[in-house]
């Protein structure tokens, strides 16, 4: 927004807990002045109980919002209508409301393909990939992986049966999908892509989502962990000479896909980026 709030402007709200650590609030407000908008962004911090109301009141009032941990999936059964993304992964991130109606979209798919892309230079049709963990990441990372048309999707969890559930739930995929039979990457045929979804790396004490000895078996790698410089692992796949990047570009480009659906108009991504750099380093 340009001036101070006024009665017209939209309350735009990201709903979790925790949430003061959350950069969205930075860069949405950001993306709000760049593009004049007339709207503020804040994060509250709510109890389970607390979100269907809170959701529901926030759109219907004429705002919307995003919501993060632990709130995704009882935010996909408490809008009223869903896009395709909230179908296929039983999560919902960003919701506002149209024709009456709350809407959700689980906009953390679109910031995956575009993540991808941006790696990789262009989408991952007929690649083969290995994705590490079997988290509401990981439903995202499927749901676009399929979408994109990749040939093979071999999942590796710390618990292999949520990988065998997750691998269940996405049956329908364009993709062939296996769960690996070992934390380790399966030998053979070399994957074009490894990603990242599981949440080791938040911390500086986590061990590496995936030893790295020798030369690995992949030739470009993505961490969906961002944390305020560059993960570990991304900086020992780049020492290694595999093009690597952090969870930084999915945050900002599905917090990018959510201002479109919020404003309908395209997100000012320059200032979004500019904005959440400044924060990562500050
Ligand atoms: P989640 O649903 O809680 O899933 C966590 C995943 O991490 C599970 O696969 C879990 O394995 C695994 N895991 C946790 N601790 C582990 C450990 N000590 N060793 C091995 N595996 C472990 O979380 P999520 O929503 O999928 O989020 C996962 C990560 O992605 C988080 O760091 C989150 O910040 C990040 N993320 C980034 C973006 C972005 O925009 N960049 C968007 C969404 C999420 P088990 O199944 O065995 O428990």
């Amino acid at each position: 927004m340009t001036a101070a709030p006024t009665s017209a402007t939209r309350l735009i709200a990201l709903l979790g807990d925790p949430v003061a650590h959350s950069l969205s609030p930075v860069f949405q407000n950001a993306a709000f002045r760049a593009a004049q908008v007339d709207g503020v962004y804040l994060a509250l911090r709510c109890a389970p109980g607390e979100l269907p109301g809170l959701l529901s009141g926030l759109a219907l009032a004429g705002g919307g919002g995003n919501v993060t941990l632990p709130h995704k999936e009882l935010a996909a059964r408490t809008v009223a209508r869903r896009t395709g993304a909230v179908e296929a992964t039983g999560a919902c991130n960003t919701f506002w409301r149209e024709g009456g109606e709350v809407w959700g979209d689980n906009t953390d798919v679109a910031g995956f393909s575009a993540a991808v892309e941006a790696l990789l230079g262009a989408p991952p049709a007929g690649a083969r990939v290995l994705l590490l963990g079997a988290g509401g990441a990981a439903r995202a990372a499927l749901a676009s992986l399929g979408a994109a048309g990749a040939r093979e999707v071999v999942v590796s969890n710390r618990s292999p049966g949520r990988a065998a559930a997750l691998v269940e739930r996405f049956a329908s995929s364009r993709a062939r999908l296996s769960v690996a039979p070992s934390p380790a990457p399966p030998a053979g045929e070399p994957f074009d892509l490894v990603v990242n979804s599981t949440s080791l790396g938040l911390r500086a004490s986590d061990p590496l989502p995936l030893p790295l000895d020798g030369s690995p078996p992949f030739r470009a790698a993505l961490d969906l962990v961002y944390s305020p410089g560059e993960t570990a692992w991304v900086r020992e796949l780049r020492a290694r000479g595999i093009p690597a990047a952090d969870g930084a570009e999915m945050l900002l480009r599905q917090g990018a896909a959510a201002f479109e659906r919020w404003w309908g108009r395209e997100a000012p991504l320059e200032a979004m980026r500019t904005a959440l750099a400044a924060a990562r380093r500050g």
